[in-house]
């Protein structure tokens, strides 16, 4: 029998991924159910056209980023979804947070363990991104294997996963799709241990409040930025999001999380926080239950009781409770925008607007969290794949320089898989 991988949509386009593959006998699986990253936000409709919701399906989300899960709730509710333990959490967190109703039954798979589809095998390895709970996969169906990366990187606090499973690598792939963000790129791919070396320092010479906006699901930059604050004996605030992720993703791991064991990790309640009303009555309860239990340790406070050197999460959307709050940016502060700086005229906008107005101190402070075109490439040759079919990156085409021959697809094309079992490297 036949199988084929058909790319949706992700051929072109950094997200919004969402690949099939199909058996001759009718099976298919669906890898991610990306939200395309320039959706506008209250954009509907935003499944790829090429892709056939008659037919049954199962789903797989390789992680809890948006651009791969966001239209999740486009697809037919009785096509069964897997993902990581973790990520089934932040997804359904992430649909209360957007006030949205995600109705599919979601199973949850044990990395390294393979589970069976109808005719395909599946096993999941943990691996390194900027999202926590990330996976790869690897897919098994008459006799051809199908390796697909994710998002992944080589640099992050969790690298070793990636050089352990390049170590070792599954043999005889077929099929490697690869993500390449950052092909044809110059962000940053320092070390994420560099990123807490530079908070230490940035920390030694603002004597004032530092305040920070990095993406709460960013946990190894959560942790980063934990430890330095540690390392100076200062206290971290988070917001109530931040707080939820870390409950989700830290028990079990030396990750922080607001509690007893982490006296310097606080949560700032605002007001406009505590106004966000979820969508479900589940979702409110377990938040006023974490915002109790941090009460009960001293660790939830007002925003007007932020101490003077303080380090803060912040976000446009709080930056009028705090004001309200009485707290006001100073030339003593600083103000660290720590993601994409793409994102910054978007996101945080009018914080750097107020932190420019207030004379406070301004930095980035970042590294990606996909891997170096060089990284890539390293992964590819580890693996010795038959083909590589590469995705998630808009550069694939400008810039091959370093990398094998690669079968460009285009989106919604069909291409049936070969036994490629000697590799081509
Ligand atoms: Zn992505
Ligand atoms: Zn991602």
């Amino acid at each position: 029998m036949t199988v084929t991988l058909t790319v949706h949509r992700g051929t072109q386009e950094i997200g919004g991924t969402c690949i099939e593959i199909a058996h001759g006998g009718g099976a298919r699986l669906i890898l991610d159910a990306g939200r395309p990253l320039d959706a506008p936000r209250d954009a509907v409709g935003l499944l790829p056209t090429s892709l056939d919701l008659g037919r049954p399906a199962t789903v797989l989300i390789c992680h809890a980023h948006q651009d791969h899960w966001g239209v999740l709730h486009e697809m037919p509710k009785d096509w069964p979804v897997w993902t990581g333990p973790m990520s089934e959490r932040l997804i359904r967190l992430g649909y209360a947070m957007n006030k949205q109703s995600l109705d599919h039954a979601i199973s949850t798979w044990t990395y390294r363990r393979t589970f069976r589809v109808g005719p395909f095998a599946i096993t999941a390895w943990l691996t390194d991104h900027s999202a926590p709970d990330a996976a790869m996969l690897l897919i098994e169906a008459d006799c051809k294997r199908i390796f697909y990366t994710g998002d992944f990187r080589m640099h992050g606090r969790k690298a070793r996963l990636v050089t352990d499973l390049m170590a070792a690598p599954p043999k005889d792939i077929d099929v490697l799709i690869t993500e390449g963000t950052n092909i044809g790129t110059d962000k940053p791919t320092m070390a994420e241990t560099e990123i807490e070396e530079r908070f230490v320092q940035l920390l030694d010479q603002v004597s004032g409040r530092l305040f920070v906006y990095w993406s709460a699901q960013n946990v190894d930059r959560t942790a980063s930025l934990f430890r330095a604050v540690r390392r100076r004996r200062r206290r971290m605030f988070v917001n109530l999001y931040a707080a939820e992720v870390m409950d989700i993703v830290a028990p079990g791991t030396r990750l922080p999380r607001v509690s007893s064991d982490f006296p310097e990790l606080s949560l700032v309640v605002t007001k406009g926080q505590r106004a966000v009303r979820r969508l479900t009555a589940e979702k409110d309860r377990q938040a006023d239950e974490l915002i109790e239990r941090c009460k009960a340790t001293e660790q939830a406070i007002a925003a007007r009781s932020l101490p003077s050197d303080a380090v803060v999460m912040i976000r446009d959307s709080s930056l009028k409770d705090f004001e309200g709050a009485g707290i006001h940016p100073g030339p003593d502060d600083a103000f660290v925008f720590s993601a994409w700086s793409g994102y910054a005229d978007t996101i945080a906008a009018r914080t750097y607007a107020l932190m420019r107005q207030a004379g406070a101190r301004i930095e980035h402070i970042h590294t990606s969290g996909h891997a170096s075109a060089a990284d890539i490439q390293a992964f590819i040759t580890a693996l010795a794949p038959g083909t590589v079919v590469p995705v998630h990156g808009e550069n694939w085409d400008r810039s091959q320089h370093g990398f094998p021959q690669l079968l460009r697809l285009r989106d919604g094309q069909a291409h049936v898989i070969d036994r490629h079992h000697n590799g081509l490297l």
